[in-house]
């Protein structure tokens, strides 16, 4: 058996990846084990917002949204590359909230978090040149406030790459099968890919694994926390970008939910979400009929072209861990995250997470050391607010898209472009010395190349088509079926090894 590290976190979510980095950092020795991929769950299936949450306001969740504001500003400045800011349009209807709640919620929304550099909000008479593009005519007001889109698992992955660089060890593929207290540390057994299990020691252990919270907890010998999770499942569409400009739209349904058209990945709305209660994860595996007719409903009732069901091209589900707080509408379970920590007489502690939002994984990481610092005297303070995720060193996104599109005249625009958004400042070692497209290799489609999957299977843990295609990138998105079938070929033939793109 090995030396005994610091921290064992189970979980490759942002929650546990955001722990990884902040322990890293601070000086902690920190092993991460993901039984996937690196934002294989939760942390890919969100709506891909950086937001305060205008409707848990209505839910008194002040706390939680004055947190997420904050953030939203902090998180902008750590990668300005994957999170961007993002004007959305609330079409006023009558039946609906009265305009006087929804002005005091917005002017809420712009100074509970403090200062903000997004622009502000305000109300808006249509027909307006730019924000009632796609509604129906009928439609006579509205409001614009801002928000940010986050490519949510590749935040994970940048997570995870800042840890892994301050030291931390990431085992993907590796699960958690079990843990117990042995002689004042953590004895904790793992499983990698191969099946074969070893046997690690840590001074504490993280549970952040998401949905499978309880399931982690069951395999841990004497544990005392007794608090249980609310799965609710949510899921989303996409289609064909239901309007010209670069707006997202939050509209509001008579059941009291709203749903959010947002734009995506340039061609494409994504339109979400549900709340559907779930005994278990395999229950929330895809969507089902029923929630693609619910959220056509509830874009149709404003759109002035419907969409039908032929309209969606993709789509995908997820499940909410949120703590159980005994709300009976899976609606109003609360967003907000709670931390618990058992521990044997001062010593060896087990610290769960329950709940919690990408918005607020940083602040999560931050309060989990705080619980933690009893049990390591000499660590260091809070740190993360103040350094750029990797990439996200560079101050303004646009002067430094621009630059790197002159930096490669000889390279599809396209492609700069979206190696820029992928990965920063990073670009540049993604692209290299390249001249031109056959310095990059085979061109896969939609602007992946050889080069840039090599990368990602080298520094970002990629291993299987699916991680490249739907979290690393979203390039499965754009290309044909014959093209993510060849890729796939091509990363079979890779990870076979004649090639050593990792
Ligand atoms: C539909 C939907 C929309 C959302 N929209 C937003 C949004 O717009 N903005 C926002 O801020 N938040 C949003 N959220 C919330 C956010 O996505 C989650 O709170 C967050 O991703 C949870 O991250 P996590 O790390 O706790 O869990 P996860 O991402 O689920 O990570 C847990 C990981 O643990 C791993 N694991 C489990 N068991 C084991 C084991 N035995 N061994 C090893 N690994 C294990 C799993 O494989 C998994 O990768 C949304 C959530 C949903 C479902």
């Amino acid at each position: 058996m090995g030396p005994v590290s610091d921290l064992l976190i189970v979980g490759g979510g942002i929650n546990g990846a955001g722990i990884a980095r902040d322990a890293a950092g601070r000086g902690l020795a920190v092993t991460l084990v993901e039984q996937s991929d690196l934002a294989s769950a939760t942390s890919s299936w969100s709506s891909k917002l950086i937001h305060g949450g205008l409707r848990y306001l209505e839910q008194y969740e002040f706390r939680l949204v004055r947190e997420a504001l904050r953030e939203r500003e902090v998180l902008l400045r750590l990668a300005p590359h994957i999170i961007r800011p993002l004007l959305f349009v609330l079409p006023h209807d009558a039946s609906m909230r009265p305009v006087w709640m929804i002005r005091a919620g917005l002017w809420l929304y712009d100074h509970l978090g403090g200062p903000i550099s997004l622009p502000g909000s305000k109300a808006v008479s249509f027909p307006h040149l730019e924000f009632s593009a796609g509604l129906k005519g009928g439609i006579r007001r509205g409001f614009v406030y801002s928000d940010c889109r986050v490519d949510d698992s590749r935040l994970t992955v940048v997570n995870a790459m800042s840890a892994r660089e301050k030291g931390a060890t990431i085992l993907t593929r590796t699960r958690f099968e079990g843990a117990r207290r042995v002689e004042g540390a953590w004895e904790a057994t793992l499983a990698g890919a191969d099946g074969v299990a070893r046997t690690v020691r840590a001074k504490a252990l993280v549970n952040a694994a998401g949905p499978w919270v309880v399931d982690v907890l069951d395999r841990i010998q004497g544990d005392r926390i007794t608090d249980r999770v609310r799965l609710v499942k949510g899921s989303h569409i996409i289609v064909p970008k239901v309007h010209s400009q670069g707006h997202a739209l939050i509209l509001q349904n008579p059941d009291k939910r709203v749903v959010f058209v947002i734009p995506y990945e340039q061609r494409f709305s994504l339109i979400g979400t549900t709340d559907v209660p779930v005994a278990n994860i395999e229950e929330a595996a895809r969507i089902t009929p029923g929630e693609v007719e619910y959220l056509l409903a509830a874009v149709n009732r404003f759109l002035a072209r419907p969409l039908a069901a032929s309209d969606v091209v993709s789509s995908y589900a997820g499940v909410r861990p949120l703590y159980d707080d005994g709300s009976d509408n899976p609606s109003e379970v609360t967003r907000d995250y709670v931390l618990k920590v058992d521990h044997e007489q001062g010593h060896v502690p087990l610290l769960t997470l329950f709940g919690g939002k990408i918005t607020t994984y940083r602040r999560l990481a931050e309060e989990s050391l705080a619980k933690l610092a009893p049990f390591f005297p000499g660590m260091k303070g809070d740190w993360t607010a103040g350094e750029p995720l990797p990439g996200g060193d560079v101050a303004h996104f646009n002067g430094f898209r621009d630059e790197m599109r002159a930096r490669y005249p000889g390279l599809p625009r396209d492609l700069v472009e979206g190696v820029v958004r992928r990965h920063g400042s990073r670009a540049v070692r993604v692209l290299g010395e390249a001249g031109c497209l056959a310095d990059l290799g085979i061109s896969f489609g939609a602007g992946l190349t050889q080069r840039e999957a090599e990368y990602l299977v080298a520094e970002e843990w990629a291993a299987t088509a699916e991680d490249i295609l739907w979290r690393r990138t979203k390039c499965g998105l754009h290309m044909t079926p014959g093209e993510t079938d060849a890729f796939a070929a091509w990363m079979g033939e890779a990870r076979r090894g004649s090639r050593s793109p990792g």
